[in-house]
């Protein structure tokens, strides 16, 4: 008998740093979109740039958190490196509607406040996330559009650039092939952090151009809160990337929420399950990057690869793009 306690109070103590490790004090993970990500298309040399770059990423948002900033702050920050990223659609890179013109959309959200805020179709600001965040922090909405969007931006003392900032030859030929085939496949990177703080706050955020060849006018899901941008201190934090309207159509990043809450799924229960099966199911395409309040996470796709990674307080950082 007192043998059996003995080996059941060691097991226990043994657990205990077992669980210390798994469960990091903060975490972080990016996404740079979904989509036909693929050895065959993404050459040896583009691989390197865009490691590197989800590298950089996630290095700006780990000095947030390290430091103990908030996940907000860090999410924000891994974004913004992104968005200055010719290699993604977001900011500077971002692909071209049907007029030739680049439309950014971008949200945040906070799991602590549960305040979120939003823009969409604005096309001077040079970081679309960051005048997301003064939406939520300095108006009294949730989401701007357009020039109502661009006049607040100023008005915030945000950067304006002119449209021809966004412009690069690479989302431009893709545009005229596209344009060619009359065809509305082709997709770049969205962007998105999600990020758990020492506080034990998350935060979401997500920025994009949107798709290729979208009609002037046309939002997606990346500035919609609930379906590309959700985030709740009670469950998890939520950024999505792929086709937008089955994204909003299947509320995705408040699903995962919801999932979680009422049915008990983990994260990665609850975020595979709508990606793989629901979506999957409907002919929609694309991934997500979700992380829960105990630092675990969940990157699932039903594209061909997606650009992503994460770094926590007890691993990391890893970046990967393919399956
Ligand atoms: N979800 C974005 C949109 O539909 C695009 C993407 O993530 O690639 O606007």
């Amino acid at each position: 008998m007192k043998h059996l306690a003995l080996t059941l109070l060691l097991s226990i103590l043994m657990t205990i740093p077992q669980a210390m490790a798994q469960q990091p004090v903060w975490a972080l993970v990016i996404h740079g979109g979904a989509g036909n990500v693929t050895p065959g298309r993404i050459t040896p040399d583009k691989q390197v740039q865009y490691e590197a770059k989800l590298l950089e990423a996630l290095a700006a948002g780990q000095n947030v958190l390290a430091g103990g900033g908030t996940a907000m702050d860090a999410a924000i920050a891994a974004v913004q490196i992104m968005e200055e990223s010719p290699l993604f659609n977001s900011g500077k890179g971002a692909v071209f509607n049907a007029d030739g013109k680049n439309e950014l959309d971008a949200s945040v959200m906070d799991g602590r406040t549960g305040k979120a805020g939003a823009v969409a179709g604005v096309t001077v600001i040079r970081s679309p996330v960051e005048a997301a965040r003064r939406v939520m922090d300095s108006s009294a909405h949730v989401m701007l559009s357009g020039r109502g969007a661009e006049a607040f931006a100023r008005e915030q003392g945000l950067e304006l650039v002119e449209p021809s900032y966004f412009y690069t030859d690479e989302s431009w030929q893709e545009y005229m092939k596209v344009k060619e085939r009359l065809e509305k496949e082709g997709r770049k990177g969205t962007v998105g952090a999600v990020a758990l703080d020492k506080e034990g706050n998350l935060a979401a955020a997500t920025s994009t151009g949107g798709m290729t060849f979208k009609k002037y006018g046309r939002i997606g899901d990346s500035p919609v809160i609930g379906a590309g941008t959700y985030a709740s201190n009670e469950s998890c934090a939520v950024s999505c990337t792929g086709h937008g309207e089955y994204f909003i159509r299947n509320s995705v990043a408040y699903d995962v929420s919801a999932r979680m809450l009422y049915l008990g799924e983990t994260v990665d229960q609850a975020a595979t399950y709508i990606i793989n099966e629901k979506l999957k199911s409907q002919g929609g395409t694309g991934g997500l990057i979700a992380l829960d309040k105990n630092g675990n996470i969940s990157t699932p796709f039903n594209t061909p690869g997606m650009f992503r990674g994460f770094v926590t307080s007890a691993s990391g950082p890893e970046v990967k793009m393919f399956r």
